[in-house]
């Protein structure tokens, strides 16, 4: 079968790999000159199926007033005269129903677990390098009133097939000896000895290698312009190339993609999708002090930070800002991440290598993918990753390809146009 997909992001790009190795003819249309150019180029690096708790929880509504204000906020809604918004706004608050917020938990996690076992075996399979590391990812908190409430989460997550955990304060600065500097300050953690971390714009770039030498067509600087539909099915894709010309591309089936800006392009086909931008920050530094440096990727609770090594790199990302599209750098909220660092480990990075970055997470209410068939029956989404979507990269990917095929993919979750089985995975 012929298939378009839709963006070259880490999502795009881990689609086409999946569904040319199920054999199908593909062809990735992307604006930017290479694939992970856009929110999968600087993100925090973690492979985290234990960090399922989605932002939208009971306590988020209360943290959310607190934070509108605030301009160093680790979750700030900039209210705009924006209707697609303020809808987002209100499905977030149903979402953070303590029923919703478990269901949730439970589709991110089972999603997690099938997608880093997909990467697993897509290591062992082709032999992709990314400056990885297989050694876990631990969740630090330095609020009492913080990891008590985590408790529960945590458990539910060991129900669930992840092995998160808890820790004392001395058994987190045993795993990561960085954490030693603080150790006054920290009132425990968890610990994932099975999440993983690594460069999730150098992955998306080589597995697009990987996919073209296996046939994949990528089309770069060509910009998606609208759907065209006849008789009840997607009949094509307008595109513009480089120098202007306009062309109609035709399959058999098409995969959007497109991060943030898929519901901008759904819309012309009228389906509308629950995915918002929400904007982060990232800043990445050369070790300056590989004594200091942490090894183990870290995930600082009270201020939403998540801290990777990358090779001879440090990247520290997070905060989340609903503002639209908007992608300029704020000065204060790089400040604040930067002064973070080096807050928690003096001297371990080079600050005046330091580089910021802005992406802008494509974000669902309850943080659960949309993945599956939508309205016509050659007509897929992949999209609306929002805080997880290298995490669950290859899952997304390789269900997306059964899907494509007419088999029902092994994990129990929510798939567009499916009804949802809860013991499927149990079953098989
Ligand atoms: C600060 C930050 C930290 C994060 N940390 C993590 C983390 O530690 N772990 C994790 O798992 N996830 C993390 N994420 C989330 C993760 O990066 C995203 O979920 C993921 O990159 C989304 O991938 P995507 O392919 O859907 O979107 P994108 O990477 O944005 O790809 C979409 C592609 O579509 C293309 N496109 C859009 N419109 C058009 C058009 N009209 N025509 C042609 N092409 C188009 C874009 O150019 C882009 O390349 C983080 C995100 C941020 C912002």
């Amino acid at each position: 079968m012929k298939v378009i997909v839709l963006g070259a992001g880490v999502i795009g790009t881990a689609s086409a790999w999946y569904l040319a190795k199920a054999g199908h003819e593909v062809t990735v249309i992307e604006r930017r000159p290479g694939a992970g150019l856009e929110t999968s180029f600087a993100n925090g690096g973690q492979i985290s199926v234990s960090h399922a708790e989605p932002w939208a929880n009971p306590s988020a509504p209360l943290k959310v007033a607190k934070w509108l204000m605030r301009e160093d906020a680790p979750l700030l809604f900039r209210l705009r005269p924006d209707l697609d918004q303020w809808l987002w706004g209100f499905a977030f608050l149903r979402e953070c129903l303590p029923a919703r917020t478990r269901e949730n938990i439970v589709q991110i996690v089972n999603l997690g677990l099938y997608s880093r076992a997909a990467l697993r075996e897509l290591r062992r399979e082709t032999g992709i390098v990314y400056d990885h590391l297989e050694a876990g990812i631990l969740h630090f908190y330095t609020n009492r009133r913080e990891f008590d409430a985590a408790l529960a989460p945590a458990a539910l997550m060991r129900e669930l097939g992840c092995d998160r955990e808890i820790l004392t304060t001395d058994e987190c600065v045993a795993r990561e000896p960085a954490l030693a500097g603080i150790r006054h300050q920290l009132a425990g953690g968890t610990y994932t000895p099975s999440d993983e971390s690594g460069d999730a714009h150098l992955f998306t770039r080589r597995l697009s290698e990987l996919a073209a030498a296996r046939g994949v067509s990528f089309r770069y600087g060509h910009l998606v312009l609208g759907m065209e539909r006849a008789g009840g099915a997607v009949a094509g894709v307008r595109v513009t190339d480089s120098e202007g010309r306009i062309s109609m591309l035709e399959a058999d089936a098409y995969v959007v993609a497109m991060g943030s800006y898929s519901p901008r392009l759904l819309r012309t086909l009228g389906i509308h999708a629950p995915v918002y931008p929400v904007k982060g920050y990232s800043v990445t530094m050369a070790v300056a002090d590989p004594a200091r440096a942490h090894r183990v990727s870290l995930t600082d609770d009270e201020y939403k930070l998540v801290f990777s090594r990358l090779g001879n790199r440090l990247r520290i990302a997070g905060t989340a800002e609903l503002n639209g599209y908007d992608t300029q750098l704020n000065e204060t909220r790089c400040r604040a991440i930067l002064r973070r660092a080096e807050e928690l480990f003096p001297g371990a990075g080079d600050s005046a290598t330091a580089r910021f970055w802005t992406g802008l997470r494509p974000a669902t209410p309850g943080n659960v993918p949309l993945i599956g068939r939508a309205r016509y029956p050659n007509l897929y989404l992949n999209t609306g990753h929002g805080t997880l979507g290298w995490t669950h990269s290859c899952g997304s990917a390789r269900a997306l390809a059964d899907l494509v095929d007419g088999r029902r993919p092994a994990l129990a979750f929510r798939f567009l146009g499916l009804p949802y089985t809860e013991n499927f995975a149990a079953a098989h």
